[in-house]
């Protein structure tokens, strides 16, 4: 398959062997007409076994290059992408649909991992220090954990995977990636530039596979694997979990979420407006940070409904390829059709549905922008992370009861507050449960800026100056101070 005159690997990167097996069992779709763009290999046991094999030696390398190294290879990585960003962005929006300028801005955010960390890889502190009472020298090093078993979702192909590889290699470990097996086409390809940029070619292993159990558990039997960093669902990531308790190997897992946004009364109307719109449509509502549930001040609340439902009425959808198109289609049928049904389920049982709700015919798997309000407490919809293009409109007379109950969830990845006033608004965010708080903000992750979930959105950040501690250990050596 060629994209901008390039063809595509389409096969298994097993470290540095690129192997075109006649195993090419994984079909890759086009959400937007259905049509197949390519089949790819899906990798077995013994090409898992084979890629920690290579991954071992990539270790033993990688490990022993100087941290300035690294940083340059890193940094060869960031110009790399940002050189082919169009050929990057046409992969994204082949395989995983949303619009080409969102899928510019995902090139954009997933490179500066690279960057960051190329900074980070010659940042990372050690220490010697006296002890209290003076009888040694307390000495502190980081160390590379090891191979590290990467797991990636389909929204955001090429980000997911990078905020992952950048920390992991500018800490000297190893990797093997599993990509989300939607979207494998934009990792196999970033891999290569790896390559290209001078990472060792065993450092790097890229595994699609159909099944993610075969790989999962030849991984954490073998005890050279001593990280699972993992991204995608809460009901995943505890089955990764159970896995790592086993041998007790380091994890971090970034998990679902079900963002609550809200809408003070001394909320600047336009913007909590425009904001909102950007928190809920980001990549047709497939985010993991979209807004879930929008509480909007009691006296607000029936402009706020109406303003949201002209904006997301007026939004064009279709390939993301067209021109003008602001929302591309849903992954696949299976997210279409649950969308849909949360949105069915929501009005049969009274929800009043202010704009959409009608799944358009033809080819691609679209759900258009829809806005409910008056929603009853027994909708599914309220308590189920939407994944769709679907805004959720909810009133509030009291600022407590609001807070908690945008807190009363089991998970605590991302939230919003719209206000005029900073200090409120940091006051409120403040008491939400969320890793992340964006202020007037509908976009809020930032390479530089640590992300994560609290409750069971996660485990760990990424990104910021705490990523890289994901894929270190901390040594303490004891010595006779001189
Ligand atoms: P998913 O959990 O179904 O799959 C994620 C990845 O895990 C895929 O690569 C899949 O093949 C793999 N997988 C499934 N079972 C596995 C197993 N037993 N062993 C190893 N791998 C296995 O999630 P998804 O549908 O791809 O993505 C959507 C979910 O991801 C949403 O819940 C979303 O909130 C979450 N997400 C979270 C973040 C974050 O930063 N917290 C970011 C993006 C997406």
């Amino acid at each position: 398959m060629k994209v901008h005159d390039v063809t595509l690997p389409t096969g298994l990167k097993i470290g540095a062997e690129w192997s075109f097996s006649d195993r090419a069992d994984i079909p890759v779709f086009n959400p937007a007409d259905e049509s197949l763009l390519t089949h790819i290999a899906g990798a077995n046991e013994q090409d898992t076994k084979d890629a920690i094999d290579a991954a071992e030696r990539g270790f033993n390398t990688w490990r022993k290059t100087s941290p300035r190294e690294r940083a340059e290879v890193l940094r060869k990585a960031f110009h790399l992408m940002q050189e082919r960003k169009e050929t990057i962005a046409h992969i994204i929006t082949l395989e995983e649909g949303k619009t080409l300028n969102e899928a510019r801005g995902e090139v954009n955010y997933a490179s500066e991992f690279f960057r960051w960390f190329a900074d980070q890889a010659v940042q990372l502190d050690g220490g010697l220090s006296a002890a209290p009472n003076g009888d040694k020298a307390i000495m502190v090093s980081h160390h590379p954990v090891g191979i590290a078993y990467l797991v990636t979702p389909w929204n955001f192909p090429a980000a997911m995977a990078t905020r992952k590889i950048a920390p992991a290699l500018a800490a000297g470990c190893s990797v093997i990636l599993k990509p989300a097996t939607e979207t494998p086409l934009t990792a196999l390809y970033v891999a290569q530039l790896l390559e290209e940029a001078g990472v060792p070619g065993d450092a790097v292993s890229v595994l699609p596979s159909k099944s993610a159990r075969t790989i999962s558990d030849v991984m954490f039997a073998d005890s050279r694997v001593r990280k699972i960093s993992f991204t995608g669902s809460t009901e995943v990531g505890r089955v990764l979990l159970h896995n790592a308790a086993e041998r007790v190997v380091n994890a971090s897992m970034e998990l679902g979420g079900n963002a609550p946004l809200l809408v003070l009364e001394d909320a600047d109307f336009d913007t909590a407006v425009e904001q909102t719109l950007v928190a809920k449509i980001r990549n047709a509502g497939e985010s993991c940070i979209a807004a879930n549930r929008i509480f909007v001040a009691r006296s607000l609340y029936p402009a706020f409904s109406d303003a949201l439902a002209v904006k997301m009425a007026a939004l064009k959808i279709g390939d993301g390829r067209g021109e003008g198109v602001d929302i591309g289609p849903l992954v696949n049928q299976s997210t279409q059709e649950k969308v849909a049904a949360l949105v069915d389920d929501a009005v049969a049982k009274g929800a009043n549905l202010l704009t959409g709700g009608k799944q358009p015919d033809g080819k691609g798997y679209f759900y258009p922008p829809t806005v409910l309000n008056d929603i009853p407490d027994n909708a599914d919809i309220l308590h189920t992370e939407i994944f769709g293009p679907v805004a959720v409109i909810i009133p509030f007379d009291d600022e407590d009861d609001v807070i908690a109950e945008a807190n009363n969830t089991i998970f605590g990845l991302a939230a919003y507050v719209m206000s005029a006033d900073t200090t409120h608004a940091v006051s409120v965010a403040k008491r939400l449960e969320a890793g992340v708080v964006g202020i007037n903000k509908g976009v809020i992750s930032d390479p530089a800026a640590p992300f994560g979930g609290m409750k069971q959105s996660g485990l760990g950040r990424e990104g910021g100056y705490v990523g890289i501690d994901e894929f270190t250990e901390t040594q303490y050596i004891g010595l006779d101070w001189p």
